[in-house]
């Protein structure tokens, strides 16, 4: 069954008056009706009276408290400055709230689970990419010094973290790719580039500058 909804005004008139106890709701006190200029009934007289105020923010339990509760109540406080009524929480059972807490909490544990098997996962990916990227490197670059292809794969690894289809097909390792691998490699570890940063040079000229030496150092480990 569907949980009847129902608005819960806190008004914003002075003279308002409960039709069952005639008690006059004042200014900023819950009023149950539909509209608040209908008649309605104190909050003490109205079927919330003994359920509990959840606060606005968390989205999913109060998707889930509204479900599990007979009633639920929406409370409105009159914004003056946007001049419109805004969510102030929702009265529900209390027993409902309680349902709510254990599903959402369940909920967190399967995704906190789910995210745990994901990074494993990622993780024995990124093992099989670096062995296989780097065993491509090694047969086109066959004298590059020992454990460098690892080297390279690992930094192109973290580089291309989390794009498209980081399968290790060997397929996906083109010569051009383990050029720019390796090119990268040698200018950022053979070369002073990294020095020479931040000293009124241009990176595109500093690049150009150093393109013939990290050339030959290629042609070597070839
Ligand atoms: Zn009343």
């Amino acid at each position: 069954m569907a949980t009847i909804s129902q608005n819960i005004y806190l008004t914003k008139r002075e003279k308002l008056h409960c039709q069952k106890c005639k008690k006059v709701i004042p200014k900023g006190k819950a009023f149950v009706a539909e509209k608040e200029d209908y008649n309605g009934l104190c909050l003490s007289c109205s079927p919330f009276a003994s359920y509990t105020l959840l606060p606005p923010g968390n989205v999913a339990l109060t998707r889930r408290s509204k479900k599990h509760s007979k009633l639920c109540g929406v409370l409105l406080f009159w914004n003056q400055r946007r001049r419109r009524y805004e969510r102030k929480g929702q009265y529900v059972e209390a027993k409902a709230i309680v349902q709510a807490e254990k599903e959402c909490s369940s909920y967190e544990v399967i995704r906190a689970n789910n995210n745990v098997k994901a990074a494993e996962k990622r993780l024995v990916q990124d093992k099989v990419y670096i062995q296989e990227f780097g065993k491509a490197i090694r047969a086109y670059y066959p004298n590059c010094p020992a454990k460098r292809e690892f080297e390279i794969a690992t930094h192109s690894c973290e580089k291309y973290s989390g794009r498209v289809g980081r399968t290790a097909a060997a397929k996906q390792f083109d010569t051009n790719m383990i050029d720019l691998a390796v090119e990268a490699h040698i200018r950022h570890t053979e070369t002073n580039y990294d020095a020479r940063f931040g000293k009124g040079m241009r990176k595109r000229l500093i690049r150009a500058d150093l393109k013939g030496s990290i050339e030959r150092i290629m042609l070597s480990w070839k």
